[in-house]
């Protein structure tokens, strides 16, 4: 296919995705390859990324609306959150809405034919009551209004994930973030560990996984990889791929290692190791990605529309306008979003599924 250098271990791009399409499991080998691509053979890359996401999601784009229910006084301390207890970063603090809130917020969702409705905290995880609390509001929400309900509360225990399963949570979003060799170095508080144990106990009471990742805060290709292979082993159903945003006051301020060339790149990674999961644009893409953000939704199918932009209701509207553009196809995924693409343009609506958090690390970065 090509005049330009793709690498002697991996034939061409468009022949990898071929491999992929038909059943070909990506290695490691290849997935350091697609990350050491030259930014000449960028094109070919995304063209092959394409056919993959292609095939199991066509043109279609799922919105999302990050959101947060419970804010800050985190006590542990991974450096990319804002939320940590390191962190001198300004953030609003709040602890966790009360059961009217929670179901009123259910209540505009459903108004809005969304199709799920999110839960989510920050910290580390939540107390058996606090569980029993978000089991008892979900008990009433699935009741009332049959939503599928997404949350994100942090580490979690066997008997924990058995009650929000029993209750009708059907999704649970909790990111790896980074690779089992490079946790360490963003976190002491809790280990890689920690979290594969609450993706265990996820899947053992039968719940659906959104897990994710960030890059860009100093690990290698290789760790990349790793946790890129590491989600594909575990079959998730959704990986938001965030981009490190170093915030100010967090022990990763400064640290500025991602062009928009690497940001794609890591996208395709993702597509290749996770050929049919739903794969999301999310946090610090716009400081990452710039101006070739519009490039990233040919390996990645989802975009968060992130919650700042409602204060900035211009920018919102350019990420619809990014989509149209493309020739792609919206499906709306939670309340807001719906809402938001409703002023901007009156066409009809499909429902999807939201999740991100501040716990999953997705909103962190
Ligand atoms: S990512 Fe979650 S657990 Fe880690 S500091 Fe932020 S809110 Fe706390």
């Amino acid at each position: 296919m090509s005049t330009v250098d793709v690498p002697a271990r991996v034939a061409s791009w468009t022949e990898l995705a071929q491999r992929i399409l038909d059943g070909h499991k990506l290695t490691r080998e290849e997935g350091l390859a697609v990350l050491d691509s030259s930014d000449a053979e960028l094109l070919q890359l995304l063209d092959a990324a394409w056919q993959i996401r292609e095939r199991y999601f066509a043109n279609k784009v799922h919105l999302y609306f990050l959101k947060n229910a419970k804010s800050g006084l985190c006590p542990e301390d991974c450096g990319y959150c804002s939320q940590n207890v390191k962190s001198t970063a300004d953030i609003e603090k709040y602890s966790l809405l009360n059961e009217q809130q929670i179901l009123a917020g259910a209540k505009q969702a459903y108004d809005a034919q969304a199709r799920t409705y999110c839960i989510v905290t920050s910290g580390r995880g939540p107390t058996n009551s606090e569980v029993d609390r978000v089991a008892d509001v979900v008990r009433t929400i699935k009741a009332d209004y049959g939503l599928h309900i997404c949350c994100c509360l942090g580490l979690l225990k066997p008997e924990q994930a058995e009650t929000l399963a029993a209750a009708g949570v059907d999704r649970i979003n909790h990111n790896l973030n980074t690779s089992r060799r490079y946790y360490d170095e963003i976190c002491t508080t809790h280990t890689y560990e920690d979290r594969l144990d609450t993706l265990k106990v996820v899947r053992n009471a039968g719940m659906e996984l959104c897990c994710g990742v960030i890059t860009g805060m100093g690990e290698d290709h290789g760790d990349l990889v790793d946790v890129a292979l590491e989600l594909a082993g575990m079959k998730v159903e959704s990986i938001p791929v965030n981009f490190l945003n170093p915030i100010d006051g967090t022990q990763l301020e400064g640290k500025r290692d991602l062009d928009p060339r690497f940001c794609l790149k890591a996208l395709c990674l993702f597509r290749f190791a996770n050929p049919d999961t739903e794969i999301r644009v999310a946090g610090g893409r716009e400081v990452n990605l710039r101006s070739m953000q519009a490039m990233s939704l040919y390996p990645a199918n989802s975009l968060f529309v992130s919650d700042y932009l409602t204060t900035k209701g211009q920018a919102a509207s350019a990420d619809f306008q990014m989509i149209e553009d493309l020739g792609f196809e919206i499906v709306t995924g939670d309340s807001r979003t719906r809402e938001l693409f409703a002023a901007h343009q009156s066409l009809p609506l499909a429902g999807g599924c939201s999740s991100g958090s501040s716990c999953g690390g997705g909103s962190c970065g």
